[in-house]
């Protein structure tokens, strides 16, 4: 059984990686010849919206999934409706999750509770959605945002002209900035046959707008709940099939939803050795409609994300447990080329091995 994965980042590698075990087949596409995938399943190579590309990943697999949320909507709406491609998850959730009005109305129609926000198109509603939503707050542009990318904060009356140069002329969404106490992710499955499970919850700590450590299990009983109701609410409306995540801020106890990723995601990484079943397998089985694996925790997991470079093997691999995972990227700044993981037996043993690795990292991080 051969499973199609557009776009071939890390997050296909590790699904590939994952199905591997499972006696299953993987064909990718994506537009770099060097993609992390690349280096382990086999590659189309060309643009996400090459339609005669997509048609011939399909044709030649059961299922075809994605690994990254900016793919486009308009073309695989073209296959499923020439060659009736199964695509999963599905394109709707995908086309929710890359608009965040579209996600937003979504929270709102499924009460789950989401921040203030007013679209944004030109100047003058940028001065009105400030004014009904109040300052400080955070210009988006609606569409191709991830880690941090896309945004401004606006604290003064002043920031508004700044951010307006910076980020108009695509369509924006302005929200209030939350004060957040810390921020969680719920991941979880559903399959083709409706089976669902969910995971324990993660904590997650961003650093200028990266995801850069997350912690799993996390915070009291009701908030993992709540989140999982919610997780639920979503999962059910689209009849959803494969992995799917939505980011909170929590403040005061209440979760309030970010975003949502209709994919495999950074926050449950730490589930390869965490969980009973990584969520790169449990995506895979949900897709082919295989039964679902536990998503229980083994111990107490920290994931810690490697940017810009990964560092000395050497030195990492001397840190008693740690299971490292090098995407085969080349170095950039800001970019994401590998993550670690720890499992320890306890929360506060887990947190005080967490410290000393992101200090041995040099990497400083406010951890709640
Ligand atoms: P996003 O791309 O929307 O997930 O934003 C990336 C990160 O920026 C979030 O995980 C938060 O740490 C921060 N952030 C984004 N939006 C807000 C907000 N409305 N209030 C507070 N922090 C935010």
């Amino acid at each position: 059984m051969t499973v199609g994965i557009v776009g071939a980042g890390q997050l296909g590698r590790m699904l590939a990686l994952a199905g591997y075990p499972l006696g299953l087949d993987f064909l990718l596409l994506d537009p770099s010849p060097g993609a992390p995938a690349g280096q382990v399943a086999p590659l189309l190579h060309g643009a996400f919206t090459d339609r005669r590309l997509l048609r011939s990943l399909a044709r030649r697999c059961e299922v075809v999934t994605f690994d990254w949320e900016n793919v486009s909507v308009a073309s695989l709406r073209a296959i499923q409706a020439a060659d009736g491609a199964r695509i999963c998850p599905p394109v709707a959730a995908l086309a929710a999750a890359q608009d965040r009005v579209a996600e937003k109305r979504l929270f709102e129609r499924l009460d789950i509770p989401t921040t203030r926000w007013r679209a944004v198109q030109t100047r003058a509603q940028l001065t009105r959605a400030v004014r009904a939503i109040g300052l400080p707050g955070v210009l988006k542009t609606r569409r191709f945002g991830y880690d941090g990318k896309g945004q401004a904060v606006l604290r003064t009356a002043a920031d508004l002209e700044r951010a307006w140069q910076r980020l108009g002329g695509v369509p924006l969404l302005y929200e209030e900035l939350v004060p957040f106490d810390c921020e969680v992710s719920v991941i979880g499955a559903r399959s083709t046959r409706g089976e669902l499970v969910v995971y324990p919850l993660c904590g997650n700590v961003h650093a200028h707008g990266i995801l850069r450590l997350t912690r799993a299990p996390y915070g009291p009983a009701a908030w993992q709940r709540r989140a999982a109701r919610y997780l639920t609410r979503v999962l059910q409306r689209f009849r959803y099939a494969g992995i799917l995540t939505i980011e909170f801020f929590v403040r005061d106890g209440r979760l309030i939803a970010n975003e949502m990723a209709p994919r495999v995601h950074n926050s449950g990484h730490w589930t390869i050795e965490g969980a009973l079943t990584s969520q790169f397998e449990n995506h895979l089985r949900a897709v082919l409609g295989l039964p679902l694996g536990g998503t229980g925790a083994r111990g107490h997991s920290a994931m810690i994300n490697l940017i810009d470079a990964v560092p000395d093997r050497q030195r990492l691999l001397r840190f008693a447990g740690l299971h490292l995972h090098d995407y085969g990227k080349q170095p950039r700044p800001g970019r994401k080329v590998g993550h670690c993981t720890l499992v320890e037996a306890s929360a506060a043993r887990r947190d005080a091995r967490a410290l000393e690795l992101l200090q041995e990292l040099a990497v400083e991080v406010r951890i709640p």
